[in-house]
């Protein structure tokens, strides 16, 4: 079984701060963190290996060169190898070319030693879009199966797996056929400490670094900022919600009331 996790580097969205001036986020502010998602979802590929009593775990990741610590990070919880593509060729990216990206070095990895599970975060918490996993599946033509909290099952002579999946109103339990491609709820499990072995292999690991040069049948257009169709019209900090009003009176009064607050506040509905 050759697990594949897709992991991020992010700002630490818990502590980042919010320039007032320009409504950006101050990076400087925050340290970068393997994205929490991501941790569970390497986590959970160390339980998967240890059920089976073999496997390989590679993680993958794109970014700057400094991204290396989210490999070496996934090493300490368990990981057995990891691959970061950084390229010049890559930066300004949407979701839709980092999906390209990440597909085409899953490519690679899977020419050398085939895939069969790509786990990835339900989302990142910055760019929180948690369009990333289903992009890379839609591209490599393999089911996606987000929000997983159980993996479970797991037939490697069937190619099958059961997984428990977090919806609205309950679980709904799915049974997919492998590869696939899922994307992890925190809830799926807690992250255990590192043994000091792990910590010593992470802190000597070097990961793998590929450039564009290094993926092959790669279409340039559709990578970094002109592969990227998306445009971002406006940033901002939405307002605080002001307080609630209570309605008095009787169940008629209170339809009057609340008749007279909507028809005075219609200008900001019909606006949007
Ligand atoms: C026009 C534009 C330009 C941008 N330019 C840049 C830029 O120059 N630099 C930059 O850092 N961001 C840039 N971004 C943000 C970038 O698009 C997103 O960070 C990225 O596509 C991931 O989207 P997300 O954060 O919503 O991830 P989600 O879809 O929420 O992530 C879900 C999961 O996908 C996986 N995943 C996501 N991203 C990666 C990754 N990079 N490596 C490995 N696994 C991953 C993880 O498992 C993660 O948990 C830009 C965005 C736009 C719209």
């Amino acid at each position: 079984m050759h697990i594949v996790v897709c992991v991020k580097q992010v700002p630490d969205t818990k502590i980042i701060k919010i320039n007032p001036k320009t409504n950006t986020l101050d990076r400087r502010s925050a340290p970068a963190i393997l994205n929490p998602y991501d941790a569970h979802a390497v986590q959970e590929a160390v339980k998967i290996k240890k059920e089976l009593g073999k496997g390989t775990i590679s993680v993958l990741s794109m970014g700057p060169p400094q991204a290396t610590a989210v490999i070496k990070k996934s090493i300490e919880i368990g990981a057995d190898r990891g691959f970061l593509i950084s390229d010049r060729a890559f930066a300004g990216a949407d979701t839709l070319a980092t999906s390209y990206a990440l597909s085409k070095a899953l490519g690679r990895i899977s020419k050398e030693m085939p895939v069969d599970l790509i786990m990835c975060g339900k989302h990142a918490i910055d760019g929180d879009t948690g369009q990333v996993g289903p992009g890379i599946a839609r591209r490599l033509d393999i089911p996606p199966v987000t929000n997983v909290i159980e993996v479970s099952e797991l037939n490697e002579s069937e190619n099958k797996v059961l997984l428990k999946r977090k919806i609205m109103n309950g679980y709904e339990l799915i049974q997919a056929q492998i590869p696939c491609l899922l994307t992890v709820e925190k809830d799926i499990n807690s992250i255990e400490y590192a043994p000091m072995s792990n910590m010593i292999k992470a802190a000597r690991y070097e990961p793998v670094i590929w450039s564009v040069n290094d993926l092959e049948d790669v279409d340039r257009t559709q990578l970094g900022l002109k592969g990227s169709p998306t445009i971002v019209g406006k940033m901002f900090t939405p307002p605080k919600p002001e307080g609630g009003k209570r309605l008095e009176g009787t169940p008629e009064e209170q339809v009057k009331q609340l008749m007279g607050l909507l028809s005075d506040k219609k200008e900001l509905f019909l606006s949007q």
